[in-house]
This record gives structure tokens, C-alpha cells and sequence, in this order.
């Protein structure tokens, strides 16, 4: 316990209610304990404090936040390869916090993108875990060497937003060790972050609110978890065995009613108290922490900040294309410049993570402040998937009168968001068609892409080159004309690998699943991990971008030939700019088990290093290697193991161009049995997708596979969402009406109302009543659940339901207050 004197002086009522928030963005305080009110809010990349002045526009609180600086999302960021810019980041969002007197911005997230299409990709870094770990723990730094707090989440396999919150997530544990919980691992280890959010899925079975074996054994015991874990906002299932397996506090406050329950639970003897003691003890302690830095006013500086964010984009872009050395543009050029995102830009992702920035950049202002003689075409309406025949006929006569045609093009905000997953990878259907028009008016068609994640590019050959601005921030137009003219040179890389098509995902057919499990079939093979085991061709691999200068690289050394397991090696080489301008370069290490008795990934990322060198100058990289880089996760054993052999270290450019190459031995000092599914599991020594189902799944996964399919017998209880119900005569109409209502209230943040579509059909009806703070009582809900049953007095139920409802909408004010 960190503060026992402290919570020795507060009442068994006290410490009940302090387990839960007191509204949407509190904590409960305690001024006589010295224990002020504090707020978390979110994040992640940017400030969303709801704003008390202002009206929401979509009415769910989603847009109305006071103005911080927007970083360009996860999804972007994480192409710098960059720790130090990443870190400087997180600086910049503690001081935001700290100007606007928030304790803890609620993010990093640094869930794995298992599939191109999961929704809030744009939220994520990478679909490897060492590259997510490593920004997730500089993010956290930066922020926490402010004296504020993080968040990280969402804790863990939370890869899909399809049935979030009900989702059974199959997967083994080897799977999850060596993917989906690393690069927590890593951040935890190397930041320490004050809180972890857990996710609203269920891991095997188990919600991760619920699952001591995720919070306590793996988090807290194994990597030294220091901090507090609050719930993901109404992820709380069971109050009471949430408590007893780890979650410290649940978030939103639930009313009094799970104070009243825990109190209860004290009392019968149901709940330790000594657990409800450690509990808080979590939640003093990250008021305590907060309390230093809360005291003073702060301020900052917006313009440097805006002036980060530039940075942060200027370091992430990705140049994915260039014949002929297109770009940079040359001056005297004249530059048709078309597409409606050249004006009005996608620059962020949507649902809880939307910033309303300080200012807001675009790419035509800033290319018209450089001077650019330029020509504008809208192209095609943003908010619409239609093509416009008369904007196409002016945007392919601009095209025709240029040197060079520039296409802003993308997904835009539609087609992403919280609460639901993508259909496809496709974009809007328009945009591709406006490109396939204007290469054919202008050879020198140049492409600026945004989006929060990997797209299918049908002309991709027919254009010149290709800038992937991903989702820029609120500085992101400027990013793009200072690369697209050269007075910066781009230095990202792809932190995701770009297929050719979507069908040659690993999850592809098998994603998100639902409604009642998620099957991870493909077990390890996630992004290149799959398409090098396969041998498959890719659009753009992972790791790769281009620069306007070339690198060369060489004399790799290894500090020893040979090592125990218990040892480290050195890895060491040069690299020399060797073209005419300044530029940066991302190398990565990767490892590859030459032979290996478990089946295992061609080779994994294990270091890398962002380089910055001037034109001709030469510097030489050294990164060490200890044992998890060579390791495999052994479930036999329950820990991480080499097995004895000779790895190669190989030195790339991107995943597909590996540079230099080094061969070594690494000897075990454990002696272990290794799995070995050679006879139950050979698919999986292969990547053979068609047969990594069934029984060779259910080998790899180590046991039976559970139901996949709803029982449509079971009567749809509390923790059943309306969904559930869809077969019901009243579920459906329900379900549909809903839906129905939804889609008419779209808008940026909640992606046209799939966002409140999903959260109203998919929140398990517990929610309605914890989340609510009052407005929906347990005995409405009961009568729901009637009306949902098909019960034979469903009347019984409209009753419950309805003739509370006059109190109920009194209650409704002080809940929308809250949020
Ligand atoms: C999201 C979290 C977010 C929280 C609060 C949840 O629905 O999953 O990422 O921090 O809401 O807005």
C-alpha cells in the first residue's frame, strides 16, 4: 500500500464510492484528506476536454471540445520511426494537460492493426508490436515528464470494433505474448505509464475487465505494473469480481450503483475489504501524483505547438512513389491542383479521439504561400461518394493546362471511425475514378493520399508519384507542401504493409467474426509476419519509404559470433547520405530463426534507428540485441526461451530490402521441452491459410474452440446487447428503428451514425443502466429485456419501460451535463 494512512480515515462508503468516477471525466474527491477532484479525459493525440460552454453539435458530446493542438493520429506518427519527435509530442500534450487542469489524457493506443479494416486503426501504430511499443513508451514519457498522467489502452486484444463489447476474443497464448501484449510489455517497462485502460472484449472467454490473469499475473506481477487500471468507459461487466481481479476504478461513475453493491458485498463478507483498500489505494495515489503539477497555472505555447505538429507530420509522411524524380515540384512549374482535400483536409480520425484544433492548415494555402503557380479543380464533393461530371471535366482541363497534375484523394470521414469496422479497403469509389481521368489528361499525375489506414489502389501504376500524408494533424497542409515543393525531405516509412489486394490479408474472410467470437486462425502471421511466410507479393512492404537523396549502407559487425542466451550482442554498421540533400533514414534490424522446432515468423523487427545525415556525410549505427530478440514465446514453460541455433541479423531499408546481413549462434541456457505441431498443426509451418482452421487451430489455440454461433434459445439477459435480440419479433423492429434514427445523425466524429448505430445496437443492456447514472433503472431495463424476449405479457414490459419514463427524462439534464 502506498498511502495506508490515508485510507485508514476513510469510511467503508467513502472508499466504496471512490472506486467509481464521480461523473464522466472525475474522480471523487476528498478535500478533507487532502484529495482534490481530478480529470481524465482524452487524448490520444490532442487534448478532447469537453467544453461546458458549448453545445454539442451531434448531441453526444463528441464535438464540442475546447481547442488543443491536433498531432497527426497514431496511425502517422508512428512512420517517423522517430522516438525523440514522438517524445517531444508527449511533451507538448502534458503541457496542454496542464493548461487545461487535466491529470491523465487517456491514450496512447497501442493495440496490434491484426486486420487493415478495424475501424480505429487510425488510433493505433503499427501491426508490429516492438515499433508500437516503442512510440507507445516515448509517447507516455513525454507527457508523464510533465507531471501528468497516461492512459494506456486499450488493455488488450481490443484489434476490432465490430461487437466491441461483447466479443470473444479467441487466441492463444503464445499468440498473444509474442503480438498483442508486447508493445503494453514494452511500454510498461519503459514508462511506466500512472494508468492502463482495459478493453471491453472478452479474452478466452474472460471480459479484460474481469481477467485476472491479464491484469494481475501478466501486468502486475510479471512486468512490474505500478499503476492504476481503470475500466475503458462502461467496460465494467461485474463490479465486484472486476475488483477482485484487478480493475481498480470504473469509469463512468455508475450513480450510486455500484457504490451501493460494493458496500454491500463488504458487508456479507462477499468482498475482502483489504482488497477494496488495495483498490483505492491506486486511486489516492494517482490523485497524489496529479496533485504537484495541478497546483500551479499553466500555459503554452500554441503557435510552437502548432509548429511541433508540423514536425511530427513533416517526419511522417511517407513517399511511397516518385518515377523520374516528379517531386519535388520544380519551380516555374504550373501545378493543377486538384481534389476538395487540398482545401478542406481529413487530418484526424473520428468518435472519442476528435481534437477541435487551434488552427487548421491546408495544402493549397501553404503551397500558394510558397509561390506555387497553381490551378485549383474541387474535383469531387468530400462529403459525397458521386461523381460529379462537371467537376471532373474542370479538374481534367486544369490537368491538361499543367505541368504536373497534384490529387488529393483519400478516405475521408465516412469511411472510418469508432464503434464499427471498414467492409473493405476500398476508396471512395469517386476519387479513384477522378485519378484514372486525370493520369490520362496529365502523364505527370501526382498522388497525395490521406487516411487512417492501408487503401487498395487500382491506378497505382499509372501515376507518377505518390505521397501518403496519412492523417496530418491540424498542421498536415503545410507538412504536405513543404515536401511536395522540397524545402523538406521526406523521411517516413510505412508502419503497416500495404497489400495488393485486401483478399491477401491474413484475416481476410475470417474478420472481425462476431457476433459471439473473434478466431485468430492466423495465429502470428499478422501484416509482414504473414505475407514473408507466404511469400507473398505486396503493394508497398512494411517499413518502406522513399527520401529525395539515397542512402548506401555498410561494414556490419557483430560484437560476438556466438553468445549464451544470457548475453548481449552488439549489432553495428554504417550509413552514408550519398545523394545531394540533407535526409533521414529509418534502418531496422531484424531477426530470423534459421531452423526452429515451433513454427515462427521468416524474421521480426527487433531494433531500429532513425538516422539524420546530411548530403555526403557518413555515421556509423549501433543497436544491441538480448535474449527476447532471438526468443519464442514457450507456453510449455511459461516464459520466453530460445532454442539453440543460428539466427541471421539482417539489416534493412524496409522489411523487403534487407542491406546487410550477419550470421550468428545463440545458445539456450534453458533446457525446456519445445511445442513442436509439425504432425497436429503443419499449416501453420507454411502460413497455408485454408488449412489454419479447425483441428490445426484448435492444436495451435491448446484447446477445445468455443461455440462460435449465438444460442438463439438462451433468453437475452443483462449482459446481452439489442443485437442479440435481432431474431426476436421486437429485437428486430428495434434494432432496425434505431438504426433507422442513427443514420440521419451523422457527422464528422461519428461517421455518418454507424458510430451511434453500433453503440446503441451492440452496448450490452447493463450498460443502459450503469452508464446512465439514473436515467434508465434496473426495473426498465428488466422490462426491456421482456419486450426483447418476446415475453407473453410483453405489455408488462412496455409498462416498466415507459411509465418510468417521466421520471426518467427528469434525470436525463444532470446525464447530459455530466458528459
Ligand atoms: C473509448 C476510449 C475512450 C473512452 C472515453 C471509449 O469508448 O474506447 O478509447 O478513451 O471512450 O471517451
Amino acid at each position: 500500500m502506498k498511502h495506508p494512512e490515508i485510507i485508514k480515515k476513510m469510511s467503508l462508503e467513502q472508499k466504496a464510492a471512490f472506486v467509481s468516477g464521480f461523473d464522466y471525466w472525475h474522480l471523487e474527491e476528498a478535500p478533507a484528506l487532502g484529495l482534490p477532484k481530478i480529470m481524465i479525459t482524452d487524448g490520444p493525440h490532442g487534448l478532447r476536454k469537453q467544453n461546458k460552454d458549448k453545445k454539442a453539435s451531434d448531441g453526444i458530446g463528441l464535438g464540442n471540445s475546447v481547442p488543443a493542438t491536433c498531432f497527426p493520429p497514431a496511425s502517422t506518427s508512428s512512420c517517423s520511426w522517430d522516438e525523440d519527435l514522438i517524445r517531444q509530442e508527449g511533451e507538448a500534450l502534458g503541457e496542454e494537460c496542464l493548461k487545461e487542469e487535466v491529470s491523465t489524457i487517456l491514450g496512447p493506443g497501442t493495440n496490434i492493426k491484426r486486420s487493415p479494416v478495424c475501424g480505429r486503426n487510425f488510433e493505433y501504430f503499427s501491426e508490429d508490436p516492438y515499433l508500437a511499443g516503442k512510440c507507445s513508451a516515448n509517447l507516455v514519457n513525454g507527457v508523464q515528464s510533465k507531471g501528468v498522467g497516461t492512459s494506456l489502452k486499450h488493455f488488450a486484444c481490443n484489434s476490432q470494433e465490430a461487437f466491441r463489447m461483447v466479443i470473444n476474443e479467441v487466441i492463444d497464448e503464445r499468440t498473444m505474448r509474442e503480438l498483442y501484449l508486447t508493445a503494453f510489455e514494452i511500454c510498461v517497462k519503459e514508462a511506466q505509464p500512472w494508468t492502463i485502460m482495459n478493453s471491453y472484449n472478452r479474452i478466452n472467454g474472460v471480459y479484460a475487465s474481469q481477467n485476472e490473469w491479464l491484469q494481475e499475473k501478466v501486468l502486475r506481477d510479471e512486468w512490474g505494473f505500478k499503476g492504476l487500471i481503470v475500466t475503458d468507459w462502461g467496460a465494467s461487466v461485474d463490479r465486484i469480481p472486476g475488483l477482485k481481479n484487478g480493475t481498480d476504478l470504473e469509469m463512468p461513475s455508475s450513480g450510486t450503483l455500484n457504490t451501493q453493491k460494493i458496500i454491500a458485498a463488504v458487508k456479507s463478507g462477499e468482498l475482502d475489504e483489504a482488497i477494496l483498500d488495495k483498490r483505492v489505494d491506486n486511486v489516492v495515489d494517482l490523485i497524489v501524483k496529479s496533485k504537484p503539477a495541478l497546483e500551479k497555472k499553466h500555459t503554452y505555447d500554441v503557435e510552437a505547438h502548432h509548429k511541433l505538429a508540423q514536425k511530427v507530420a513533416e517526419g511522417s509522411m511517407v513517399l511511397l512513389k516518385n518515377d523520374g524524380g516528379v517531386l519535388p515540384l520544380k519551380k516555374g512549374q504550373k501545378i493543377a491542383v486538384i481534389g476538395e482535400m487540398a482545401k478542406a483536409p481529413r487530418f484526424q480520425g473520428a468518435g472519442s479521439s476528435v481534437i477541435n484544433p487551434t488552427k487548421l492548415d491546408n495544402a493549397y494555402d501553404e503551397l500558394s504561400k510558397l509561390g506555387v503557380d497553381m490551378i485549383y479543380a474541387q474535383g469531387y464533393e468530400k462529403s459525397k461518394d458521386e461523381v460529379n461530371e462537371a467537376m471532373f471535366t474542370e479538374a481534367v482541363k486544369a490537368a491538361e493546362k499543367a505541368d504536373v497534375a497534384v490529387v488529393f484523394a483519400g478516405l475521408t470521414e465516412a469511411f472510418e471511425g469508432e464503434g464499427y469496422d471498414r467492409l473493405n479497403i476500398e476508396m471512395p469509389d469517386c476519387h479513384n475514378q477522378l485519378i484514372s481521368r486525370i493520369v490520362k489528361a496529365n502523364p505527370n499525375t501526382v498522388v497525395v493520399l490521406a487516411g487512417g489506414s492501408v487503401v487498395h489502389m487500382p491506378w497505382v501504376n499509372d501515376v507518377k508519384a505518390l505521397l501518403n500524408s496519412g492523417l496530418g494533424g491540424q498542421a498536415g497542409g503545410a507538412a504536405v507542401a513543404n515536401i511536395l515543393t522540397g524545402a523538406v525531405n521526406p523521411s517516413g516509412k510505412t508502419s503497416e504493409t500495404y497489400p495488393l489486394e485486401f483478399s491477401d490479408n491474413p484475416t481476410y474472410g475470417n474478420y472481425p467474426g462476431g457476433p459471439v467470437t473473434s478466431e485468430h486462425r492466423e495465429s502470428v502471421y499478422i501484416g509482414y509476419r504473414y505475407y514473408d511466410k507466404a511469400d507473398k507479393q505486396v503493394l508497398f512492404p512494411f517499413g518502406y519509404g522513399l527520401s529525395y537523396t539515397t542512402f548506401e549502407y555498410s561494414d556490419i559487425k557483430l560484437s560476438a559470433d556466438s553468445i549464451k542466451d544470457t548475453d548481449t550482442v552488439k549489432v553495428s554498421f554504417k550509413i552514408k547520405n550519398t545523394g545531394s540533400v540533407d535526409g533521414a533514414e529509418v534502418a531496422q534490424v531484424y531477426v530470423a530463426d534459421k531452423e526452429s522446432t515451433i513454427f515462427r515468423p521468416v524474421k521480426e523487427l527487433r531494433a531500429f534507428k532513425k538516422v539524420f545525415l546530411k548530403a555526403g556525410e557518413e555515421k556509423e549505427v549501433s543497436v544491441e540485441l538480448s535474449k527476447r530478440a532471438f526468443a519464442f514465446y514457450n507456453v510449455k514453460l511459461g516464459d520466453w526461451m530460445v532454442e539453440t541455433g543460428e539466427f541471421d541479423i539482417l539489416v534493412g531499408a524496409s522489411s523487403r530490402d534487407i542491406k546487410l546481413a550477419a550470421t550468428m549462434t545463440v545458445t539456450s541456457t534453458v533446457n525446456a521441452e519445445i511445442p513442436d505441431y509439425r504432425e497436429s498443426a503443419p499449416a501453420y509451418y507454411t502460413a497455408d491459410l485454408d488449412a489454419m482452421k479447425g483441428a490445426q487451430f484448435e492444436a495451435v489455440y491448446g484447446q477445445k474452440l468455443p461455440d462460435p454461433n449465438p444460442d438463439t434459445n438462451k433468453k437475452i439477459d443483462l449482459y446481452c446487447c439489442l443485437n442479440d435480440a435481432r431474431h426476436t419479433k421486437w429485437g428486430g423492429r428495434i434494432c432496425r428503428l434505431i438504426e433507422n434514427i442513427m443514420s440521419k445523425m451523422g457527422s464528422d466524429a461519428n461517421g455518418d451514425g454507424k458510430m451511434l448505430a453500433a453503440m446503441a445496437t451492440q452496448i450490452p443492456i447493463r450498460n443502459f443502466i450503469a452508464m446512465s447514472m439514473g436515467v434508465m433503472s434496473e426495473p426498465m431495463a428488466q422490462g426491456l429485456l421482456m419486450i426483447l424476449n418476446d415475453d407473453e405479457s410483453s405489455f408488462v414490459g412496455f409498462n416498466k419501460l415507459f411509465w418510468r419514463i417521466g421520471g426518467a427524462l427528469t434525470r436525463l439534464p444532470a446525464l447530459l451535463k455530466s458528459i
